[in-house]
């Protein structure tokens, strides 16, 4: 049995007075919630004081992205012992800005996942197509593809700590949610994959995230599909009614 995961990713917003107000506000929300792991990705310079405003609650801290080196000369660059430092125990890699805004290939995300899980957090992978190749039909040979440069020599011990987040990108700040049936059909595919790279039972434990334009409308049908485990939110995640709402759906759901 999968334990639902629904994690916030803030990206560049927020100032260090609403950033922890809003924190504030999911501790006090999420008080009761046991039955659904929650957690937010802040920008980098607000980790620590949103670790602080969540030090007493279950809601977990992650990275938007990281650095595979250990430290040195990386000027802009951040470790994942800093990240440690700061209190986190999720990292984002991977996500469709990161690849088609700031230039990130496969083989660097592979290298920041292994360091990652190396080095003690959680990776939460992000994999997704582009509105031209969902049209072209190539959703799953690109997501495929994403899935087997990203995970290329990580063992079945360590994929174990890893949450996959599968974002079209078509669907990512758009407001145009992929309907149920197209996520699971992705999500499907992607468990049948890990499958064959690892074994049906690695693949049966792992959590498979959906994100793009989740909002508290959709997320009782997206997460009734057997296959979607959690949602990687974006804009729902930044006001305290609507992330929470989110997660105490999934919550009453366990019921
Ligand atoms: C995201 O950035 O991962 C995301 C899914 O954004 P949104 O929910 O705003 O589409």
């Amino acid at each position: 049995m999968r334990k639902p995961f629904l994690a916030g990713n803030w990206k560049m917003n927020m100032n260090s007075a609403t950033a922890v107000n809003l924190a504030a506000g999911l501790a006090k929300e999420l008080a009761e919630i046991r039955t659904v792991d929650a957690a937010v990705c802040p920008p980098f310079v607000y980790l620590q004081s949103v670790s602080a405003a969540l030090s007493a609650s279950d809601i977990a801290v992650g990275a938007q992205d990281v650095y595979f080196e250990g430290n040195g000369a990386f000027t802009g660059e951040i470790s994942c012992e800093m990240l440690k430092d700061c209190g986190c125990r999720y990292v984002i890699i991977g996500h469709s800005e990161r690849r088609h805004v700031l230039g990130e290939t496969d083989a660097l995300i592979n290298r920041k996942i292994k360091a990652a899980i190396g080095r003690g957090l959680l990776p939460i992978f992000c994999v997704g197509e582009l509105l031209e190749e969902r049209d072209g039909g190539q959703t799953n040979a690109v997501v495929a593809d994403q899935v087997r440069k990203g995970l290329a020599g990580i063992s079945s011990d360590q994929v174990k700590t890893i949450t996959v987040a599968y974002e079209p990108v078509w669907a990512i700040g758009t407001g145009r949610t992929a309907t149920p049936e197209q996520a699971q059909e992705v999500h499907a595919m992607i468990r049948g994959l890990l499958g064959e790279l690892y074994d049906p039972a690695v693949a049966d434990g792992l959590r498979i995230q959906y994100g793009g334009s989740a909002k508290p409308g959709n997320t009782a049908e997206l997460m009734a599909q057997p296959d979607v485990d959690g949602l990687l939110i974006g804009g729902a995640s930044l006001k305290v009614e609507d992330f929470s709402a989110m997660i105490k759906t999934v919550a009453e759901k366990q019921k």
